[in-house]
């Protein structure tokens, strides 16, 4: 994992210090003596994380902080504050200035590496999701409050605790307790089973547990699918350096040493915290907007796009488990005269009372899309022609037999839907089941409209 670290220090002794220790870690370290440097570095160039002494003289740490959270371009880089005092004080102004970790000098080789990887393992986890975001508004998805500020409102967290040693785990939770949501659990195979089901935020894990190798729970809930962006924060002892340091290369997110400092636990979980909830919330943005990609507005159905995308791999599918597959196209008839009678708004209220109707009618495997217009489509995995036909006709008596109410139940008009069916055949081409519901489709319409019509072989 290599990234670009900027050091920032007026004493030339303690730049040195920082870029040795890091350049031993692979990264690549670039510095600066003041602030009005750092800054300028950071507009031009791309960093991973800035390491930045508190106390410089003109600018000092708290206000190149703020400055790179309050421009657009550099607002994402994190920013660690290097205090010389272990003040409270301090970290409270850091915090406000938009700080996201905090090392006290003299600084602790173990404790800058572990800070610094965490961070540059978030940084490439978001500018990922970033570049999706942005990828997406590119090609043209859908905006889904892509433009919305990603503030996290520091809620309440939901915490999963292990630990085996009864009076620690029980002073933890009831610090933790005061601001986040606590479940107790003092044994690991349970531990791993509740982290993936749960719903948590953070896992905080004793490294210390009687009857089970805690690095080894690291390691599962990072090889879990559910459980791979779950931060974990070890609680350890100050002798156990070693330990800690395997335990941050199999991709523990922070440390605790114990006694463990009460302000400290409290500031580490919110800083995870805050870090999952900005992913959560960059990734959500990416799906949502994906999901409305190939959703219909109107009617929340798949689109056409959703159906093209899909089509082929259901029909591959049958064709691999030599199974029947059959889709079925709807056109409503003289839906036009319904917008000419009643006016587009009616239409579209009858077009989403079709949708809810036929949406009932089918089950939840079939995939059902509008095409567009007043034309459906729904594809019927494991389902021959003759049971298709069944389907077809229930969908057509659905609609057909009782009038759909409009103008929130104020009138009613009747609507009728015709049907085209077909079967997968031996080929695997989408093109052609879609050709041949279409022909049997025309040949409903052709017939008189309201009937269901199947391709015939
Ligand atoms: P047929 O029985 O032959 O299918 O006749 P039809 O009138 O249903 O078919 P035609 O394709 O001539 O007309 C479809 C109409 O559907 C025309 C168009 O204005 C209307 N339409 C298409 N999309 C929408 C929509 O989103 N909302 C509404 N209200 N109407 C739509
Ligand atoms: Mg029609
Ligand atoms: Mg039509």
């Amino acid at each position: 994992m290599t990234a670009r670290i900027l050091v920032v220090d007026d004493v030339l002794a303690n730049v040195k210090l920082l870029e040795a220790r890091l350049s031993a870690e692979y990264f690549d370290v670039r510095t600066a003596s003041d602030g009005i440097e750092a800054l300028n570095l950071c507009a031009r160039g791309s960093f991973d994380v800035v390491l930045c002494d508190v106390m410089m003289p003109g600018m000092d740490g708290f206000e190149v902080c703020r400055r790179l959270k309050a421009a657009p371009a550099t607002a994402h880089i994190p920013v660690v504050l290097i205090t010389a005092l272990d003040g409270t004080a301090d970290r409270v102004r850091g915090l406000e200035a938009g700080a996201d970790d905090f090392l006290t000098k003299p600084v602790d080789e173990l404790a800058l590496v572990a800070r610094v990887r965490s961070l540059v393992r978030f940084k490439h986890v978001v500018d990922e999701l970033r570049r999706q975001v942005a990828t997406s508004a590119t090609i043209g998805l859908p905006s889904s409050g892509k433009d919305a500020p990603l503030v996290d409102e520091g809620g309440r967290g939901r915490v999963l605790l292990v630990e085996d040693r009864q009076v620690s785990a029980e002073r933890l939770a009831k610090t933790l307790s005061e601001s986040h949501t606590v479940d107790l659990e003092a044994v690991a195979d349970d531990a791993l089973f509740r982290a993936a089901t749960g719903g948590y935020d953070l896992v905080v894990l004793s490294s210390t547990l009687k009857d089970y190798d805690s690095l080894r729970v690291c390691s599962q809930l990072r090889s879990l699918e559910r459980t791979r962006d779950l931060p974990i924060l070890l609680l350890a002892e100050g002798e156990d350096r070693a330990r800690i340091v395997r335990g941050l290369d199999l991709g523990v997110n922070d440390y605790l040493l114990r006694p463990v400092d009460r302000n400290e636990l409290m500031a580490r979980v919110r800083s995870q915290l805050r870090r999952k909830r900005y992913a959560d919330r960059l990734r959500e943005i990416m799906q949502a907007s994906l999901q409305m990609a190939v959703t219909d507005p109107l009617t929340g159905l798949h689109n056409r796009r959703y159906l093209e995308s899909h089509l082929g791999e259901l029909i591959d599918a049958a064709a691999d488990g030599d199974k029947p597959l059959s889709l079925m196209i709807l056109d409503i008839d003289h839906f036009k005269s319904v917008n000419d009678t009643f006016g587009h708004d009616v239409g579209d209220e009858v077009l989403r009372g079709f949708a809810e109707r036929v949406r009932t009618a089918i089950r939840g495997v079939d995939v059902f899309c509008r095409l567009g217009g007043e034309e459906f489509i729904i594809v019927m995995p494991d389902t021959s022609l003759d049971t298709a036909g069944r389907v077809a006709e229930r969908i057509r008596q659905t609609v057909g037999g009782t009038d759909f109410p409009i103008d929130k139940g104020a009138r009613q008009i009747a609507v009728t839907v015709s049907i085209g069916l077909a079967e997968r055949r031996n080929g695997r081409e989408a093109e052609a089941m879609l050709k041949r519901a279409d022909r049997a489709l025309y040949r409903s319409k052709a017939a008189g409209r309201n009937r269901v019509s199947a391709d015939a072989a």
